[in-house]
This record gives C-alpha cells, structure tokens and sequence, in this order.
C-alpha cells in the first residue's frame, strides 16, 4: 500500500500488468525498500505507464530506451535502487539492441519485461514475441517472420540472472522480482502478460505454464536453455543465476583512483 501513487492504473480491466504490478509492489514492500532510492524507468507501451502507478521516482522515457536510461542512472547514482520495465515491442523490437549491452556491461539493474505478445498500445499489431502464422488487422494472411524467445536470448547473451514469471501468478513473481533486485549485476524478468482486450493468451498461458523443476540447478546455464527452448510449456522460475563484477563497481574501483592520481599529477606539474 505504502509504494502505490495516487494515480490509478489506466490499463483495460482484466490486463496482466494488473499482476504484475502487485508483484512489484509486494516485492518493494519485502524488500522495505526506500522509495526515494528507488526509480522506476520505462520506456514506451501500456506497460510502460508502470513508474505512474508507483510512488518512488520514475522516467517515461522513450520508446525502447529504458535500458540505456536505466544503465546511465545506475551509473551515476549506484546507491539507488533501479528498475527497468517495459513490454515485448520495447525491448525485443526497437530496444533489442540494448539488451546485448546490458547483458555484457552487468550493471546492477532489473529488468522487467511485460510480454503479452502483441503490440496492445497500437491496437494489437503482432510484436516480436507473437507467434508464427499469427493473424491481425495488419497481417491477415499470418505473421511470416519466427518468434522471438526472451529467455533463450537472455540466456544466450549471458544475462547474469534470467527468471520467467506469470502475472497471473502474482506471489511467485514477486518471490522473483525481489530474488532479481537483490541479485548484483544485470537481472532480466521475463513476464507472461496477457492483453485480454487484443491478444487473449490467458487460457493457453494457464495450460502451458509449469515451475522449473526443484532440482533444477540455476547455475546451469545449459540446462536452462534446454527448459527455455522447450515448444510445449512455459517454465516459469528462476532459470540462471551467476555472481561477476558489475561495470558500475569496476569502474568505481579502477577508473576514479586513476583520475584521482591524473589530478594530483596536474596540480604537482601544471
Ligand atoms: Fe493491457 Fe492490452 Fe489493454 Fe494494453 S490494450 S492495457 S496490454 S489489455
């Protein structure tokens, strides 16, 4: 209760990112996290109207921007807490690009992505993630292009925490989201977010969803594929999970005692 603005969320009754926006909220509350050291930023999409909805700071930045706005804010300000959201067209269309940086930099940021596998902003025109043969307005004879896969990509660019959740299971992806903003260095939540109002995937989503099995090791990143490649189910948990250095403390350990030692040269020679 205490996380949540005043404004009311705008999206269409019975959205998923009604769920996910529980979750997050839960997970802010277990985490007792401060809400101003915390921002949420987004990018552009009905789930990207999110930082409106929560009472830390936020930035509705631009469309498939939240990454690179996320990484920059988590570089200048590594006492804050930062999350990045956004939907399926954001981060794996326009802003796909910024996942392969992300991924390689390891700056301590969260990501959540709300894929409903549809672009609902614009009325339902098909996005990455929809499937192949895929029918709307705007591709009447099926999508031609294959389907992109969020977490088999994460996996592959060595994405140092990869979770998939569903928001119609708001507990357990709570559990994951505050898992994911513990996590130090790049953490990708992929979420199941039906947009009942264009794309109704809630009856397939509910039959195909299944937990990562409990002895799954999230230090496997092999095995991880393995569940994220799989055509039939939809695992949901956390995949893969590895600890490295995060560019934003390297840099505050290698390159500011150097221009510290530059800036002493200066006054001693100048
Ligand atoms: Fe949610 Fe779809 Fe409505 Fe957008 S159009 S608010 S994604 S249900």
């Amino acid at each position: 209760k205490d996380y949540k603005s005043e404004v009311k969320p705008t999206w269409c009754p019975g959205c998923g990112d009604f769920g996910v926006l529980n979750a997050t909220l839960r997970s802010m509350a277990a985490l007792k996290l401060p809400v101003d050291q915390t921002v949420v930023v987004s990018g552009i999409g009905c789930s990207s109207r999110f930082p409106h909805f929560i009472r830390t700071f936020g930035f509705h930045s631009v469309h498939g921007r939240a990454l690179p706005v996320a990484q920059g804010l988590k570089m200048a300000r590594p006492d804050l807490t930062v999350i990045a959201v956004g939907g399926d067209g954001d981060f794996f269309s326009i802003g796909v690009g910024h996942l392969v940086h992300a991924a390689l930099r390891n700056i301590d940021i969260t990501a959540i992505v709300m894929d409903n596998e549809t672009y609902g902003l614009t009325k339902g025109q098909t996005s990455p993630t929809s499937p192949h043969g895929h029918k709307t307005k705007s591709s009447p004879y099926g999508l031609l292009a294959s389907q992109f896969n969020p977490v088999a990509t994460a996996l592959s660019l060595n994405v140092s925490f990869v979770a998939r959740g569903y928001s119609a299971r708001p507990k357990e992806l709570a559990a994951l989201i505050e898992q994911a903003t513990l996590h130090r260095g790049f953490s990708f939540v992929h979420v199941l977010s039906p947009c009942p109002t264009f794309y109704n995937t809630f009856d397939a989503w509910d039959a195909a969803v299944t937990p990562l099995p409990e002895d799954h090791d999230p230090s496997s990143r092999l095995k991880a594929l393995e569940y994220a490649l799989d055509s039939e189910k939809q695992y949901i948990g956390l995949f893969y999970r590895e600890e490295r250095p995060t560019m934003e403390r390297v840099t505050r350990e290698v390159v500011e005692p150097r221009e510290f030692r530059i800036d002493e040269y200066i006054q001693r020679y100048a």
